[in-house]
């Protein structure tokens, strides 16, 4: 019984219960080109959403909001090139009529290689490179993920870019101090959630952090509710 309290009293010395926020987002998902449920589809977008709460476990929730179908289609690296031209016409076409509010809206397409190589455009997310106060202001312009039907398969495609939209960049967009501050130190760096590598595995602690921070302060205007989560953490 002493020993017990005594052990009870060093940890309690050492470590303190903190709450922490976990912020909890809906997503909306576009089914685009289709006019009816594809049930290998729909089964497809549970098991990202599962795989999107493994890998932000404790940091970022996510719920699925409404499954939109819509006959209108394009591909992928036609709206990315769109995209970086400036032009926003060909996605604003799309996604105006059918567009829901209050969530991340994911918009799924069919993607095709262009080069004839190997490798087709799996996903991209248009984001801000500063001011990210805008994001709120910009709503719903910067509230999308564009995902490929093949990218739905390899679950970590939607993973990789809800880090962009949570704040992350690609670790050789960043210099020796932010890789530091990221985490990027490690061994199994090279297998994190940013980096094109086939077999992705990971987020950092600090990444994680960093999300977490990012969906609380820039994209709040986005959160369905926030749950409570107890952490023990070093005083
Ligand atoms: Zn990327």
């Amino acid at each position: 019984m002493i020993l017990i309290s005594l052990v009870m009293s060093l940890v309690s010395d050492m470590h303190k219960l903190e709450q922490v926020e976990v912020p909890v987002f809906k997503l909306n998902f576009y089914l685009m080109g289709m006019e009816e449920v594809d049930q290998k589809v729909t089964v497809q977008i549970g098991e990202n959403i599962e795989y999107l709460n493994q890998e932000f476990e404790g940091r970022v929730k996510f719920e699925l909001g409404q499954l939109v179908m819509d006959p209108n289609h394009a591909y992928i690296p036609d709206l990315h090139q769109a995209h970086i031209e400036h032009d926003r016409t060909p996605i604003n076409q799309l996604v105006d009529p059918i567009e829901v509010d209050g969530g991340i809206n994911i918009y799924l397409f069919e993607t095709y290689s262009k080069d004839d190589g190997n490798s087709a455009m799996l996903g991209f997310t248009p984001v801000l490179s500063a001011k990210h106060k805008l994001y709120a202001e910009s709503s719903p312009s910067f509230d999308r993920l564009f995902i490929s039907y093949p990218g739905l398969i390899d679950k970590s495609t939607v993973v990789h870019e809800m880090g962009h939209f949570l704040g992350l960049s690609h670790p050789w967009e960043l210099n020796k101090i932010s890789l530091d501050m990221m985490g990027f130190g490690s061994p199994d760096a090279q297998r994190n959630h940013m980096t094109y590598h086939p077999e992705v595995n990971h987020f950092t602690s600090q990444q994680l952090d960093r999300m977490q921070h990012f969906a609380l302060n820039f994209r709040n205007y986005l959160i369905t509710r926030i749950e409570m989560r107890s952490v023990l953490s070093e005083s």
